[in-house]
Order: structure tokens, then sequence, then C-alpha cells
């Protein structure tokens, strides 16, 4: 009877230490409930196409794969971000070039849709006084950004029919080269920036669109650091200090980048955190799963629900090492450590591939707040590193801008 008692009392006392390392303490959520916070890459457009799926509904990160959504925002204490309209990589030809553009025309218009359907709760964001506005009237900011230059990459003219369509913020490239840039996963080509990327920098500048070098080449950035008018932002990247992946910026880079005044954002995506071996058969199984991924788009819940119960299948027949909210603390205290922490932020790269144990969803938010408030770190510079960082810098690349080309909000939505 006594030792039965005690099992149960050790099992409830280890139960409530798994409770206090994983919930944040109540000062830490309150502390976390002032500060504006916001996440630099969401994904989550790529579910806008779809037939059930609506932003306004509670999804299980668990069950259907969504990590993004305005109930778990709530509970997040996440009061907006950029949602990212990402192409992906595809031939480098005509057709391939205006498939990408049309591509990502109709992703921005499901963006600007999806704000204008739910205009009392979210508002789109140009300038960082338009979210700071949003936050008050006690609505979450869109910021529109745009994954890969693909879409642009053989018409610079074509930024500023973005840069109407409310795009912010470009990256030149994703994980393939293309005609603007290296990317850091891919052999060098152009040695950093093409003449067109250079093109890029410059029509960036002119138009105050934040330049975004995650994913590029640490050519790329040396270069772009060198080049640009304005500082720049690494909006889900993690850091080479910590994991060595090409994927992760190095330290010198990064010390360039906040030099200049820039701001790393740091990620939560497994495979760039921790060593995680190949493992050939997983990878084939992957693949043919994943082949037909990009119709994400036309996914009903249903079908979504069996991807990601036949990627769990993979995952417990090949498992790879994971990695832990720890993990992800030490990419984020090794930035700011090197740096400082007015020069980070963060990004989970949800609905893109991000999540790790212990940081699923935007509802793990206000944990990372707690951690640094642990470690020893204000408040007010935690408040800089969810928002007030980001929205420094895309000041920064704005206020540069030629006179006219950042307007107030094209459209009431
Ligand atoms: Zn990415």
């Amino acid at each position: 009877m006594t030792s039965a008692l005690l099992k149960i009392t050790v099992a409830g006392l280890a139960l409530m230490a798994a409770g206090a390392a994983t919930a944040a303490a109540p000062d830490a959520r309150k502390a976390h409930e002032g500060m504006i916070v916001l996440d630099t890459h969401f994904d989550t457009p790529a579910n806008l196409g779809r037939p059930e799926w609506n932003i306004m509904d509670r999804h299980v990160e668990a069950t259907d794969g969504d990590q993004v959504d305005l109930p778990r925002m709530i509970d997040g204490g996440v009061d907006g971000g950029f949602f990212a309209i990402f192409t992906a990589s595809g031939p480098r030809t005509s057709e391939g070039d205006r498939a990408a553009r049309d591509f990502a025309i109709r992703r921005g218009v499901q963006i600007r849709e999806m704000i204008a359907k739910h205009a009392d709760t979210f508002s789109l964001a140009i300038t960082a006084d338009d979210a700071e506005a949003a936050v008050k009237q006690g609505k979450r900011f869109v910021f529109l950004s745009m994954e890969n230059g693909y879409p642009f990459e053989r018409d610079i003219s074509l930024m500023s029919a973005f840069r109407s369509l409310g795009v912010t913020m470009m990256s030149p490239v994703h994980t393939k080269n293309n005609d603007l840039a290296d990317s850091s996963t891919d052999k060098p080509e152009w040695n950093g920036l093409s003449p067109a990327g250079k093109a890029y920098v410059a029509e960036a500048n002119r138009l105050g669109i934040l330049i975004d070098l995650s994913h590029a080449s640490d050519a790329v950035v040396r270069q772009t650091v060198a080049l640009s008018k304005a500082p720049i932002i690494l909006s889900h990247s993690g850091m080479r200090g910590v994991f060595d992946h090409p994927r992760n910026i190095p330290d010198a880079e990064a010390k360039l980048i906040a030099e200049k005044g820039g701001v790393i954002q740091i990620n939560a995506f497994n495979a760039y955190m921790i060593a995680t071996p190949k493992i050939p058969e997983r990878e084939a199984a992957l693949k043919e799963l994943m082949a037909g991924f990009m119709s994400r788009a036309n996914m009903s819940a249903q079908e979504r629900r069996d991807l990601i119960a036949r990627r769990k299948e993979i995952d417990a027949r090949w498992p790879v090492p994971q990695a832990t909210f720890d993990d992800l603390m030490k990419h984020i205290l090794h930035a700011i450590k090197l740096v400082g922490i007015d020069h980070i932020g963060i990004s989970g790269d949800f609905d893109g591939g991000g999540g790790i144990e212990g940081f699923r969803d935007i509802t793990d938010f206000p944990k990372v707040t707690a951690a640094l408030l642990k470690a020893g770190y204000k408040a007010e510079d935690i408040a800089g590193l969810w928002g007030g960082n980001a929205l420094r810098v895309l000041r920064a690349a704005q206020v540069g801008a030629e006179p006219g080309t950042v307007p107030a909000i094209p459209f009431t939505n």
C-alpha cells in the first residue's frame, strides 16, 4: 500500500515537473501578452486554397499537421506575421517563369481575400505603423512576403507589381539556384548574386522592400550586405555555430548582418538544428509520399489527415533524431550572445516543415518568453526579439525608399 502510494506520488511529481517545464509561468505569460509578437515566416498561405480549410477554425497539429490558425494565434499570444507567397523552384525557362509569376499572383490574391473576408479579425499591414495600429484595434496583422524570387527572376519590374499587391519582404532564392542568386543548398553557379540579383537588390532598396536572405548562400549574404543601402533580414534561419549545416548562418556573416542593423530570425526546422542522418529507405518512402505534396492546395481535410498519418508511419518505421525545445534555445542563445538580442527574432517555419519536440505550433511561443526571462533577459529586450526588431528593420528598409513607393495601404483590405 505504502509503496503503491509512493509510486503514485513520484509519478505525480514527475508529471508536475514536466508541466512546469513545458508551460509558461503566469508572470511570463503576462509579459508575453504585453508584447507585439510576430513570426516572420508563416507558410500558412499554402493552406488557403484547400476547400475545407479556414483560418478561423482550430486545427490539431498532431493529426492534421497544420500549425497556424486564429484560435491558436490567440492561445500563443501571436499578433501577426509575414504570410509567405512561397514558390517552389522549377524550370528556368520562359514557361517556368510565367507559371511561377502566375502562381505567386494567385497566392497573393488568396492572402488578400483571406484578410478581406475576415476584416474584423485580420488587417493588412504594409508598414510597422500598420502592424502597431492593428494591435491597438485588437486585430491580427498580416504582412505579405515572398519566399523565392523565381516569379520575377527574369523581369525585375514585376517586383513593383508584387509590391502593389502588398508584398513588403522578398527573398531572392530558395533551395535551388535561380537566375538571381546561389542557394545555400546548391552548387555555386554565380558565386553569389548574378547581375540580375544585383538589380534585385537595387530595386528592393528603391521600392523599400525588405531583403530576406534565408536560403541564400554565404556569398550572397556577404555581397548583399555590402551592396544594399538598407539592413537585411533572415526570416527563418539557424546558427552554424551551433550546428554545421549550409542552411544555417555562419557566425562571421551573422555579425555582418547585425553590424548593418539587420535581424536574424531563428527557426525550428529539425534537419537544420541537429544531425539527422539520412536513411535511404526513409528518404525513398518520404519522396514517394510527398510526390503529390504540392497538391496540398486542393487537399480535403481527410486527405490531409491521411497524409499526416502515413508520414507518422514512416517516422515510426525509420525514426530520425528529433530536435527539442532545448536545441531551439541553444540556437537562440548562441545568436543573442554573438550579435545581441536587438538583432534576433523567431520564426517556427510553421506550415513549411518547421516544428520540433516541445515547439510544435504557435501555441508554444510563450515558452520562449518564459525561457528567456528565466535566463535573465529583460521583458523589454524580449519584446524586441518577438516583434520590435523585425519591425525596426522593416522601417529601415522603407525609410530609404524612393518617395511614393511605400504608399499607405492600397485598398481597404
Ligand atoms: Zn524556407
